[in-house]
C-alpha cells in the first residue's frame, strides 16, 4: 500500500483522493478551507455544470489547449464514466440543451455531497484548513510536504506519491491562487505563460455602458485582429459598464491569445440570418415605409429599443433627418453597419472574473496517461493547474474529472 497525499480538495482532487483509496492506497487529502470544493459549489451559477454529454469528438472539439494531452485521460475515464460515478454515489444527474450535465435537483451542492460520500465511503484521511506551503523532493523523487494547519501550526508529511490538485489562478478567493504553478516553478519545471480566459472584456467604446444590461440573443460575433479571424460564433452576448460579456463574449476570449497584435476588435451581426442584399431590402422597405418620419423614429422594428440611440450614432446620420431625404449610399452604409457593429478590445477582464485559467504546467513535462511530471518521480498534476483549457459547457470539469482520475488510478509500476 502506497502513501497518497492530493493536494487541493476542488473537482480534480476529490476524484483523484477517491480513485486512489479506491485502488487501494492510503490517502491524505489537504485542502486550505474549510470545505472542499468552494469552486466547484459556484459553477453552472450554482447548478454545476458538471460534465458535457457529447460524443468525445465534440468533447475534444471544444478544448481549446492541448486537446491531445487529454486523449489517454478522456479514453481512461471519459464523461460517461464520470456520470455513472456521481449517480452512484446517490446524485441522480439530467441533461439539458447543449448536451450539459447537470444534478436533477439543480443544487451544486449535491456534487459536492456524492464525492464526500464516495471520499469517506473509501477512508480518505480528509485534514481542512491544511494549507501546504512547500514540496520537497530528493534525487529527482517526491518524498514530502510542508503543511500549515488553521493554527499556524507548521509540519512535514511523508509520502509516496503527491497529486497536485490546487487548480488556477482564476477566482482566487475560492481558494486556487496558484500555489501548485509556484511549486512547479520551484522545482525547475516549465510552467507556460498565464492568462485569463472565459472572462468579459474591456472595450475602447464607452456606448456598451448606455446600454448595460442588454442582451442580444441569435447574433453572430467575430473577433479579429488585422491579419485574421480569431473567433466567429453564433449566439448570446451581454452589455455591461465595462463593455462586453455573455457567452459568445466569454468563448472569444478563450482565443485572444492568437492575436498577433492588440489591434483587435469585435464586429457584431445583428441581422446574421439575413445576407447584406436581403437586410438592403428590408431596410428599404422600412424606410419606404416610414418615409416622412425622423430618422430616429423610423429604424423601431429593426433593434431591441435600447440599441436604436446607438445605431442612429454610429450610422453617423442626422437622428431628426426625414428617412426620403436619407441618400442612397448612406441607407447602404447603415445596412452594413447593422451586419458588422464594431467595437474595440481594450483589455480583458481579470483573473478574478476569468472562468478559466489559460497556461500551467506545460504538459510536455507530464505523462499523458498517468499525470506523473516526467522529471520527478512521484510527483502528479491534474485539473486546472495543467495548461489545458476549454470552452464552456462542462468540459473544463470534465478535463479535473479526467485527469484527477488518470493521477490516482494505481499504475503498475507504482505496484
Ligand atoms: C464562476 C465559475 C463557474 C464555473 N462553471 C463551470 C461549469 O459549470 N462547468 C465546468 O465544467 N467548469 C466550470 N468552471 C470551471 C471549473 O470550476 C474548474 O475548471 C475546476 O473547478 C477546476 O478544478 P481543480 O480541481 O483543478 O481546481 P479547483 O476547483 O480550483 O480546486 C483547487 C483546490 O485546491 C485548494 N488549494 C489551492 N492551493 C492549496 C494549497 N496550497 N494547499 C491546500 N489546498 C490548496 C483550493 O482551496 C481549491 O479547493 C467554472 C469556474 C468558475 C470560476
Amino acid at each position: 500500500m502506497s502513501k497518497v497525499l492530493v493536494v487541493g480538495g476542488g473537482a480534480a482532487g476529490m476524484i483523484a483522493a477517491y480513485k486512489s483509496a479506491a485502488d487501494g492506497d492510503e490517502v491524505i487529502l489537504l485542502e486550505k478551507n474549510e470545505k472542499l470544493g468552494k469552486k466547484v459549489y459556484i459553477t453552472g451559477k450554482g447548478r454545476c455544470n458538471v460534465t458535457n454529454a457529447a460524443d468525445m469528438d465534440e468533447v475534444f472539439a471544444n478544448i481549446v489547449t492541448n486537446a491531445k494531452f487529454m486523449y489517454s485521460a478522456f479514453s481512461g475515464f471519459d464523461n460517461r464514466a464520470v456520470m455513472e460515478l456521481i449517480e452512484s454515489a446517490g446524485c441522480p444527474l439530467k441533461i439539458e440543451r447543449g448536451n450539459r450535465v447537470f444534478p436533477v435537483s439543480d443544487h451544486s451542492s449535491d456534487i459536492l455531497k456524492a464525492f464526500l460520500n464516495l471520499l469517506n465511503k473509501n477512508h480518505v484521511d480528509i485534514r481542512y484548513e491544511h494549507t501546504v506551503t512547500d514540496l520537497v523532493v530528493k534525487d529527482n523523487a517526491f518524498t514530502a510536504l510542508k503543511v500549515k494547519d488553521g493554527s499556524g501550526r507548521e509540519s512535514v508529511i511523508t509520502g509516496d506519491k503527491c497529486i497536485i490538485c490546487t487548480g488556477g489562478l482564476s477566482y482566487p478567493l475560492t481558494g486556487s491562487n496558484g500555489d501548485g504553478l509556484r511549486f512547479a516553478e520551484s522545482l525547475g519545471l516549465k510552467v507556460t505563460e498565464c492568462n485569463p480566459a472565459l472572462v468579459p472584456f474591456n472595450t475602447v467604446e464607452t456606448w456598451p455602458k448606455s446600454v448595460m444590461g442588454l442582451a442580444l440573443n441569435n447574433v453572430e460575433l467575430t473577433m479579429a485582429d488585422e491579419k485574421k479571424v480569431l473567433y466567429k460564433g453564433f449566439g448570446e452576448m451581454l452589455f455591461t459598464h465595462f463593455g462586453v460579456s455573455g457567452p459568445l463574449v466569454l468563448s472569444a476570449s478563450s482565443y485572444y491569445k492568437k492575436r498577433k497584435s492588440d489591434n483587435v476588435n469585435l464586429y457584431i451581426d445583428l441581422k446574421p440570418a439575413l445576407d447584406i442584399e436581403t437586410l438592403d431590402k428590408r431596410v428599404i422597405k422600412e424606410f419606404d415605409e416610414n418615409r416622412n418620419r425622423n430618422f430616429k423614429n423610423a429604424i423601431a422594428s429593426l433593434f431591441p429599443s435600447g440599441l436604436i440611440p446607438v445605431m442612429v450614432e454610429l450610422s453617423g446620420i442626422d437622428p431628426d433627418k426625414k428617412v426620403n431625404e436619407i441618400s442612397k449610399a448612406d441607407r447602404r452604409r447603415f445596412t452594413e453597419l447593422i451586419k458588422k457593429v464594431p467595437l474595440k478590445i481594450l483589455s480583458q477582464r481579470s483573473f478574478s472574473e476569468a472562468i478559466i485559467t489559460q497556461g500551467g504546467v506545460s504538459v510536455k513535462e507530464i505523462n499523458p496517461s498517468t499525470m506523473e511530471s516526467k522529471k520527478i518521480k512521484g510527483l502528479y498534476f491534474a485539473g486546472e493547474v495543467l495548461d489545458v483549457d476549454a470552452l464552456t459547457g462542462g468540459f473544463n470539469l470534465q478535463v479535473a474529472w479526467s485527469t484527477g482520475f488518470a493521477a490516482g488510478k494505481k499504475h503498475i509500476t507504482e505496484e
